[in-house]
């Protein structure tokens, strides 16, 4: 029978890692890691930042930066309630091994790449429809839901007397929503600026929806 040299519990009381007992070694643990983690959260979309890109705020995702930020140990997700979490902490150098243990998440407001360049008013491609009132409103909402599937976000919706004009951060993805509905546009093209010498060109596409 083993005896723990610190709190002398023994190998019928508690489970035995080497020489320690499983709550001294978890004690252990405890106090190396850390009592609060910052936490980035983009202030107008609520993603989170994690391994250097925003992703949904997610119990999965506060997961995987926790799984960072202690790294070389274990981390599984309990629940997240009050701006804590409670997780589960595996040991890493003694299998087996692991502790429950509550840790406050720091929100850091920040602002993520796309919502600064929707601030910025930035915009690619202006896609202007026209036509039927009801038939516009819905191309116009079907395009929006598009483009944010696809990885773009829509920087502005306009009304006009005639239609809606949606502009939009990707005229890669307008063009593709557009192609793949068949519609017919007139487009054209306007120097804005030049990136690491190319050129850049804001597209506008100017659609008539057929009745
Ligand atoms: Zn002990
Ligand atoms: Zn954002």
């Amino acid at each position: 029978m083993k005896h723990c040299p610190i709190c002398n519990r023994t190998s019928e009381e508690a489970r035995f890692f080497g020489e320690f007992c499983e709550f001294c070694l978890g004690g252990k643990l405890r106090e190396k890691l850390a009592a609060e983690v910052d936490v980035e959260v983009c202030r107008d979309c609520g993603r989170v930042k994690v391994a250097g890109a925003f992703v949904p705020y997610t119990e999965s995702s506060l997961e995987r930066l926790l799984s960072i930020k202690f790294k070389p140990h274990t981390v599984k997700m309990i629940h997240i309630s009050n701006g804590i979490a409670r997780i589960s902490v595996g040991d890493e150098k003694h299998q087996g091994l692991s502790i429950d243990y509550n840790v406050h998440l720091k929100p850091r407001k920040v602002l993520c790449d796309d919502d600064a360049k929707k601030r910025a008013g930035y915009y690619e491609a202006v896609v202007q429809l026209r036509g039927e009132a009801g038939r516009v409103e819905r191309v116009a909402m079907s395009l929006s839901k598009y483009l944010e599937k696809n990885g773009a976000f829509v920087t502005k919706v306009e009304s006009k007397e005639h239609g809606i004009d949606v502009y939009t951060s990707d005229k890669k993805v307008a063009f593709a929503f557009i192609s793949s509905r068949h519609l017919k546009f007139k487009g054209s093209f306007e120097l804005h600026g030049e990136k690491r010498g190319r050129r850049l060109y804001r597209n506008t596409y100017f659609i008539t929806l057929p009745k």
